[in-house]
């Protein structure tokens, strides 16, 4: 069964300079248990997608449309505010990027978790084994600091007590991973967990997460910009550009055979051990300004492989083989050799 199923999602924010077009109908599916990782530069559309997955764009001003969007077998789609409430956190959690502005700054993060608890999962446990009513905030202690143990965090009890701002930022972002965790959810969505944080401190959140999601068999959804951390963490990698999919493919198939130019541009901006060229290569320019894409292929300013056609049709997503999926006019000769 899939986690995660979404059909030809759009959305569009109006704004005074001219529409933005910020996601161009994609599509995700996420099968349980694994892991998907949306990559591309910031501004590429792939926050604004989760954000639209957990339904946390307010309308106005983003408008959103989707053909289907599917959690867990359940269509959340015509689900009011106060229905999304009570499928975050319990069917779909999220862990964001800054936990300093995630956590509440001015109540114990101890507290903060056993609040997850108190709302969602509390209801059904309300009695124990031995039949006796269990006092409700004794156990959501208690199943807090089984959380905290749980992303690897010692002395539980003290930093139960912790304000946010007394905990290390990789300590910040084990909260995060113990809240989202914190309900079992089918599926959790991490947006960059771990850019803020030093590159060894980085590994071992991703660790943490990484364990826990095999453990509990939870689907991850990752974004991030970083191809680098999703080597070892996806099953499967959606590259997005200007707000469309570019390629997707298994983690295996696209770090060793890209299709896109896009995707072999942000490969060749990562250090490899495996790597003999010695040099890094740099996608040329920037993203374009998403009021104003240009014609055809997106990428064609960027792109070295650009013709006549690509700037003035866009290529549509094609899937050549293996169920991967690339939007490139010459992704073949590309491949064969025949072009650059
Ligand atoms: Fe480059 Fe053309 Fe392919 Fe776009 S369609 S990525 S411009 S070769």
């Amino acid at each position: 069964m899939n986690a995660l199923e979404v059909k030809n999602l759009k959305v569009i924010f109006p704004t005074e300079m001219g529409v933005v077009r910020a996601v161009e109908g994609i599509d995700i599916e996420i099968e349980q248990g694994k892991c998907a990782a949306i990559v591309g530069e910031s501004g590429c559309g792939k926050s604004v997608t989760s954000l639209a997955v957990m339904k946390l764009l307010s309308t106005p001003p983003a408008v959103v449309r989707v053909d289907k969007l599917v959690l867990g077998g359940t269509d959340i789609r015509d689900l009011t505010d106060k229905q999304m409430q009570k499928v975050r956190g319990k069917d779909v959690a999220m862990v964001f990027q800054d936990a300093l502005t995630a956590l509440n700054p001015v109540m114990q993060v101890g507290k903060q978790i056993d609040e997850i608890f108190l709302a969602h999962d509390m209801s059904e446990r309300a009695v124990g084994e031995n039949g006796r009513k269990l006092n409700r905030k004794k156990e959501a202690k208690r199943r807090t600091l089984e959380a905290l143990k749980l992303v690897g965090i010692s002395d539980a009890e003290t930093r139960y007590k912790a304000y946010p701002h007394q905990l290390s930022g990789g300590m910040r972002q084990r909260v995060l991973i113990a809240m989202a965790f914190a309900c079992n959810p089918n599926l959790i969505i991490a947006d960059e967990p771990t850019t803020a944080l030093d590159v060894t401190i980085q590994a071992q959140v991703l660790d943490v997460l990484k364990e826990l999601q095999k453990k509990r068999n939870t689907s991850l959804m990752l974004i991030t910009h970083d191809l680098s951390i999703v080597m070892h963490m996806a099953d499967e990698i959606y590259v997005m550009y200007c707000g469309k999919i570019v390629e997707r493919a298994k983690t295996r198939d696209l770090f060793k055979d890209p299709l896109h130019p896009y995707t072999m541009g942000l490969l060749g901006s990562i250090a490899r051990i495996d790597d003999e060229r010695g040099r890094f290569v740099q996608i040329p320019s920037s993203l374009p300004s998403p009021i104003n894409k240009p014609s055809g292929c997106y990428f064609h300013p960027r792109c070295q492989y650009a013709t006549e056609k690509c700037k003035e049709q866009m290529p549509p997503l094609e899937t050549p083989e293996n169920g991967r999926c690339v939007r490139c006019w010459n992704y073949k000769e590309i491949k064969d050799g025949k072009r650059g």
